[in-house]
C-alpha cells in the first residue's frame, strides 16, 4: 500500500544516519579522561582503549616511571602522566585542576586506583593495618576522585564518574574481610552519588570484576601465552567459573568503555558484574 511504501521510504532515509550516529557514539569519544591506577593492570588497559577510541587520557598513578613509559609507548599527545597518590587530596585537587586547565573540561572519571591488604583469610588474623590500607587507597581515593570529579562536572552539566569495586561485593567469601568492606563501600557511594548527581547530567557507575591476571593478584609475572595462565585457568573452572577461562584486564576494560561512553547514556547508579556469572554460580558449583 501507498501507506507501507512511505514507511520503507522512511526507514531508507533513516538508517544510514542511525548507523552513523551509533558508530560515531561508539568510537569516537572525543572525551577527556582521567583513569586513576592507570600505570598497571586494569587501569593501564582502560587508558589503551579509551585511547584508542578517541579519548584523551591522563594517567594518574604513583608507579611514575611505568606511568610514563606507558605514556610514551602509546606516542600521542592526548596520552599524559600525572603523579597522583589518590589517598592524597591535594594531589587529586591538582589532578583535576590541571586536567580541567588543560583541556577545558573533564568528562569521565574513572577511580580505578586500588589496593589489596594481606590477603590473610580469617577476621582473627585481619588488623586494623589491614582495614587502614584498604579503607585509606580504596575508598578515601574514591571519595576524593568522585568529590572533585564533581566539583568540575556540575558545572559543565555533565560526566561520567566511575569505579573499580569488585565480584567480592556481590557475594561472600571471595575477598578478605577488609578488601570486601571497602569494595562494599565503593558499591554504595556510587550509588548514593548518581542519586544526587544525575539532575546535573553526571552519571555514576562501577564495574565489578573478579580475578584478572595483574599485580594486584600476584600475577603480574604472567605471561598470558604462559603456562600459569592455565594453571589459573584449572583454579578458576574448579571455583565454578562456567566457561573456565581468564578473565583479562581488557574485558574490565571493555566494559568501563560501554559504560563511559554515551551508548550507556541512560545507565547510572548500576554496579556491573564482569564475572562471567561466577558470582551467581559460585554457591551452586561449589
Ligand atoms: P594493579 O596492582 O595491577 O593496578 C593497580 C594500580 O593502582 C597500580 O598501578 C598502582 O600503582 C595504583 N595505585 C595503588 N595505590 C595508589 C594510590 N594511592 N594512588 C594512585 N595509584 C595507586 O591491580 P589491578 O588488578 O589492575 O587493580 C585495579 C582495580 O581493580 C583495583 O581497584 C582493584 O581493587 C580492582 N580489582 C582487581 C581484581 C583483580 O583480580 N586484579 C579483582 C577485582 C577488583
Amino acid at each position: 500500500t501507498g501507506k507501507q511504501d512511505g514507511l520503507a521510504e522512511t526507514l531508507k532515509q533513516t538508517t544510514p544516519k542511525r548507523q552513523m550516529a551509533t558508530k560515531r557514539e561508539l568510537t569516537a569519544m572525543s572525551k577527556v579522561a582521567i583513569i586513576t591506577g592507570g600505570a598497571r593492570g586494569i587501569g593501564a588497559s582502560a587508558v589503551k582503549l579509551f585511547h584508542e577510541n578517541g579519548a584523551k587520557v591522563i594517567v594518574a598513578d604513583i608507579q611514575d616511571a611505568e606511568g610514563q613509559a606507558l605514556a610514551e609507548k602509546l606516542r600521542s599527545k592526548d596520552v599524559s602522566y600525572v603523579h597522583c597518590d589518590v589517598s592524597n587530596e591535594e594531589d587529586i585537587r591538582n589532578l583535576i585542576d590541571t586536567t580541567v586547565a588543560k583541556h577545558g573540561k573533564l568528562d569521565i572519571m574513572y577511580n580505578n586506583a586500588g589496593v589489596l591488604d594481606r590477603a590473610v583469610g580469617t577476621i582473627l588474623d585481619a588488623t586494623k593495618a589491614d582495614l587502614d590500607l584498604v579503607m585509606g587507597v580504596n575508598v578515601v581515593g574514591s571519595f576524593l576522585g568522585a568529590k572533585h570529579a564533581a566539583r568540575a562536572m556540575i558545572p559543565q552539566g555533565n560526566g561520567c564518574i566511575l569505579f573499580t569495586a569488585s565480584a567480592c561485593a556481590s557475594i561472600a567469601g571471595l575477598g578478605t574481610h577488609p578488601y570486601t568492606a571497602s569494595k562494599y563501600a565503593i558499591v554504595g557511594l556510587a550509588k548514593n552519588l548518581a542519586a544526587e548527581v544525575g539532575r546535573f547530567g553526571i552519571r555514576v557507575n562501577c564495574v565489578s570484576p573478579y580475578a584478572v591476571v595483574t599485580h594486584m593478584a600476584g600475577r603480574g609475572d604472567m605471561d598470558e601465552a604462559g603456562g600459569k595462565v592455565e594453571e589459573m585457568e584449572q583454579q578458576l573452572s574448579a571455583l565454578g567459573n562456567l566457561k573456565g577461562h581468564v578473565l583479562k584486564a581488557e574485558d574490565v576494560a571493555k566494559a568501563a568503555l560501554f559504560l563511559a561512553s554515551d551508548e550507556a547514556h541512560y545507565v547510572s547508579g548500576l554496579n556491573l558484574v564482569v564475572d562471567e556469572s561466577l558470582s551467581h554460580a559460585f554457591a551452586t558449583f561449589l
